[in-house]
């Protein structure tokens, strides 16, 4: 019987320990944690958004930011639809809501791990809680164990990496994984904090932190190239911008952001220049007599009045009546295009995922076996995969800890 070390107790790792076992090897996880999966309960807000149930795997794999090709083999192998039936086959029940992401039926993060955790003891993989892993011992090219940071050294036939990124390090992700893999002379590329707020130096973001937009437009560009363009929710912060479009176009600063960053916001989409031009004349005529400051409230959120009023460049104790067509142009521009100069991304500690990692070219894609070290292993978020947020980025790990579990127990 082949034996697979799992390092890493995560989504990938207990995927991978769980599909070892399945083929006949005796598998064991070794975990640094004092229990299994501490991130996944904090995924999808403690709710865990397990995998997304689009139904094409060509537009599934197209929310992938990178590592698409890359994952086609594992995720043909294990789709979504495959997750979906292996944690009901265990007895979970889930349920599908908005945007197609997939939860437990209790919305309980709890009760995914419970399920795997249930088929771990039911296939009787070793967990080792409490143990870290310092290293990965290789001889003649070809794994042939760890060593614990204790000293002691454990032999395998066959290792299995899943010791997850760099994001929420608190939760045991603190980048040993890369440490690891490099050591075997695998490369690994720069490292980013992805689907992560944005950072802003305009002070209008403190004062209107806790803000949320809903329905507005934005858009973010480097220099005068569009990188990204989206529609939905937004939120301000005391140091800048977050909510589901700016978590979703951070994934894209670092592929396409190296000109200066800066956030445009249309907070009346739904409404054309010529239209919107015609409402704000229309709010004019019932507050002629009123400072402009105080005639926009049915056009905006009042908290961001002042602030729109200022950037147009408008003396906000202007009466309505006394405001010049050119300011109307101005005030209109800024409703359109409201400007945010962004300077970085959040950190590692509040990033949902790392950007980066062990390099796909030096993996098989089918197995994720090394392509550098006989024996050896990847899964989850150690490789340069990631994806948007939606329960796409669980899905990869899903995919590739089956694959690579399936590979190792068979060598
Ligand atoms: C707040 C938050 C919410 C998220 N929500 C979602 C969501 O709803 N849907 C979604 O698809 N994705 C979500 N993600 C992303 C998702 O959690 C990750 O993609 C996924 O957990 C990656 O799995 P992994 O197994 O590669 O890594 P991890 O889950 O991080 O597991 C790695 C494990 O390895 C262990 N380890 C590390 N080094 C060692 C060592 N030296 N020795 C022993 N053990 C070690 C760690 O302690 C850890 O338990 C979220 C992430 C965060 C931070």
């Amino acid at each position: 019987m082949r034996k697979v070390l799992v390092i890493g107790g995560g989504a990938s790792g207990m995927m991978a320990a769980i599909s070892a076992a399945e083929n006949g090897a005796s598998a064991e996880i070794f975990e640094k944690n004092e229990k299994l999966g501490k991130k996944l309960y904090i995924t999808g807000k403690g709710r865990c958004n397990v995998t997304n149930a689009c139904g094409d795997p060509e537009q599934f794999l197209g929310h992938m930011v990178h590592g698409k090709n890359f994952m086609y083999s594992s995720f043909y192998s294990f789709t979504n639809t495959d997750m979906m039936d292996y944690l009901e086959g265990l007895g979970l029940r889930l349920k599908t809501e908005r945007g197609q992401r997939v939860y437990p039926a209790s919305d309980k993060a709890s009760d995914v791990i419970r399920a795997l955790s249930g088929r771990l003891s039911e296939l009787e993989v070793k967990v080792h809680l409490n143990t870290e892993v310092s290293r990965i011992m290789v001889s003649d090219g070809a794994c042939t164990g760890i060593l614990l940071s204790d000293g002691r050294t454990v032999k395998a036939d066959a290792v299995i990496l899943a010791a997850g990124g760099l994001s929420y390090p608190a939760t045991g992700s603190t980048g040993d994984g890369y440490r690891m893999a490099g050591e075997l002379g695998h490369s690994v590329t720069r490292l980013y904090p992805s689907l992560v707020s944005l950072k802003s130096p305009d002070a209008f973001c403190r004062e209107l932190t806790g803000l949320s937009l809903r329905n507005i437009s934005m858009t973010l560009k480097s220099g005068k190239k569009k990188v990204y363009s989206g529609f939905g929710e937004m939120l301000f912060t005391h140091q800048g911008i977050s909510g589901p479009l700016v978590l979703t176009a951070s994934t894209l600063v670092h592929k396409f952001g190296s000109g200066e960053l800066k956030v445009y916001i249309d907070l009346k989409p739904a409404l054309d220049e010529e239209t919107l031009d015609a409402r704000i004349l229309r709010d004019f005529e019932s507050a002629t007599n009123k400072h402009i400051k105080n005639a926009l409230g049915a056009l905006l959120p009042a908290s961001i009045i002042p602030v729109v009023i200022k950037k147009a460049g408008i003396d906000p104790d202007k009466y309505v009546h006394d405001i010049t067509k050119e300011e109307r142009r101005v005030l209109l521009h800024t409703v359109k295009s409201f400007e945010i100069n962004i300077n970085g991304t959040g950190d590692f500690s509040e990033a949902v995922i790392t950007q980066g990692g062990a390099e796909t070219r030096e993996i098989e894609p089918s197995s994720m076996e090394s392509k550098k070290v006989r024996g050896l292993f990847f899964a989850g978020e150690v490789i340069d995969i990631d994806a948007e947020t939606g329960g796409y980025n669980l899905q990869a790990a899903w995919s590739t800890g089956r694959a690579a579990g399936i590979a190792a127990a068979e060598g």
